[in-house]
């Protein structure tokens, strides 16, 4: 049995709780992936002190140099591609296919923020005065907590590590302890490409951790992926401090598929978008409206599609969908396919949980699709997180739209259809952070900026150049070169 340590000032190290949590595989509870760290607030305290420490130094590393390191970290992380998607889909359950998808947008990040080492640019602007220039330049913000589920367990970690990091801040990093394998692999690599101690500190443990890093006054910046619910206790614990929070949160979003929608197409994306991840994805497919003139048929190819997709553990090549995660998952999967019975949604589809056989040491569950789905229902608007997929019919793209618009998430939406001015109409109003025309709700890459509206998120994004407004602060500068005092907005200039 592997028992994991924390990484703090450059040393794994035991919790000084004594304490130890064990991480099982979801698709078989009989494994036993490793045993980590249940740590406390004095190994918080620690790293938040190593993180506070190193910054002194890191700040003033030149930023493409910090840069370099990133690249090689990318490199180690491409060698070892394969031997990481293993290891997340035995600690999480997504097929490998999907893993290794993981493993590449983090890849796939890192290289985007080794190149803006050499970037990160300011602005330079011309001074209303004469013999002034003015500049802007991006300075770090210090000691940043980074709070992570366990969705993508590498990718969503390299989206706010490798910024924090070529921006010159350090890192304190917490896990979901669902997923520490991946967290742990990833430390490694930035270790193994040189990461200098304490820039980046790993403490795993559950919301005491959590808690300390969002109320330390150390801390200057805490970028938290979760639920809305956790993410509001971030926001109000990291208040008082005043620190910068970033927060990505739930999600329940739309596919809108117009009657001139290429159906097969659309029913691949629905596919894709409810089922991928079984449906643990942020921007999950979990709300399908369709226009009644295309309805029944829609419906009947979706569910003859669902019906055919092979569940099972995520590393035999045959399956497309892998269990849910974790025996809470599963559990809040079962109660909403009740709930969505006793408020009278029709079940298509599905509706119980897969337990014998290949499926009895797993939390597999059947793909599930609720149709004649009242918008208002609660399976209609709020966050299942599970191959539970709600189809609603409607009469119009303006009641789409509405349909779409009516939850309290705003992440991802996407219509299916051939007529261009529909599109750009759903692209306009369709109140999100990420669209897409002919696709589904899922494909975000990592140079454009992710993130949702309303209680998804808090108004930042991540990825792309975007994150620096997460990761980093202006600074205006004014070099007067007139050798006299020269008064802005007072001493005006005279051709
Ligand atoms: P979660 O909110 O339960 O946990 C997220 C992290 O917060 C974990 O590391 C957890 O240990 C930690 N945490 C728990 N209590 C805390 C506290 N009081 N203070 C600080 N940290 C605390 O979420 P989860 O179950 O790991 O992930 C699923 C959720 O994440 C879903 O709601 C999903 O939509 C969301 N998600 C959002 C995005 C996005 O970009 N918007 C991406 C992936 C997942």
């Amino acid at each position: 049995m592997s028992v994991h340590n924390n990484f703090i000032d450059g040393r794994w190290v035991p919790s000084s709780s004594a304490q130890t949590f064990e991480n099982r595989n979801p698709a078989n509870t009989d494994d036993l992936i490793g045993v980590f760290q249940q740590s406390n607030a004095k190994d918080v305290d620690a790293a938040i002190a190593a993180a506070a420490k190193a910054y002194e130094e890191w700040r003033l590393v030149p930023a493409p140099l910090r840069a370099e390191i990133l690249y090689k970290a990318a490199q180690i992380i491409v060698a070892r591609k394969e031997e990481f998607a293993r290891d997340m889909t035995r600690e999480m359950g997504k097929v490998l296919n999907e893993t290794r998808g993981d493993v590449q947008e983090a890849i796939d990040m890192t290289y985007y923020m080794a190149g803006e080492g050499r970037r990160m640019f300011g602005q330079t602007v011309p001074s209303e005065l004469r013999n002034k220039f003015a500049m802007s330049i991006r300075q770090p913000l210090g000691v940043c907590s980074i709070i992570t589920p366990w969705n993508f367990p590498m990718a969503i970690p390299s989206w706010k590590i490798m910024p924090a990091l070529v921006c010159g801040n350090t890192v304190v990093f917490k896990p979901s302890s669902n997923t520490p394998l991946s967290a742990l692999n990833f430390v490694k690599v930035l270790v193994e490409a040189g990461v200098p101690n304490g820039v980046v500190n790993m403490v795993t443990g559950d919301a005491d951790v959590g808690t300390a890093m969002t109320t330390d006054p150390r801390v200057s910046v805490v970028s938290f992926t979760g639920s809305t619910n956790v993410g509001r206790q971030v926001n109000q614990a990291a208040a008082p401090t005043f620190k910068k929070v970033h927060l990505e949160m739930g999600g329940k979003n739309v596919v809108m598929i117009m009657d001139d929608a290429n159906l097969e197409l659309a029913v691949d994306g629905c596919l894709w978008g409810g089922f991928g991840t079984s449906g643990q994805r942020c921007t999950a497919a979990s709300r399908v409206v369709v226009h009644e003139k295309v309805y029944r048929k829609f419906v009947e190819a979706f569910v003859a599609r669902a019906k055919a997709l092979n569940v099972g553990d995520g590393l035999d090549p045959q399956v497309d969908m892998g269990p849910s995660n974790s025996d809470p998952q599963l559990n809040t999967v079962m109660r909403y396919v009740k709930i969505g019975q006793d408020e009278g949604a029709k079940l298509a589809l599905g509706g119980n949980r897969l337990d014998k056989g290949a499926h009895a040491k797993g939390y597999f569950h059947e793909p599930t699709v609720f149709t004649d789905v009242d918008p208002n229902m609660r399976v209609a608007r709020e966050e299942i997180f599970g191959p539970v997929v709600s189809v609603i019919p409607c009469n119009s793209l303006d009641e789409a739209i509405a349909i779409g618009n009516g939850v309290e998430y705003g992440l991802s939406a996407s219509i299916y259809t051939q007529d261009i001015n529909r599109a750009f109409q759903a692209m306009r109003d369709l109140y999100t952070g990420i669209f897409y025309v002919n696709a589904p709700t899922i494909g975000a890459e990592v140079h454009l900026p992710f993130g949702g509206t309303k209680n998804t998120g808090n108004g930042h994004r991540e990825a792309g150049v975007a994150a620096f407004e997460v990761f980093s602060e202006w600074k205006s500068i004014y070099i007067d070169f007139s050798g006299k005092l020269q008064r802005a907005q007072i001493d005006t200039e005279q051709i």
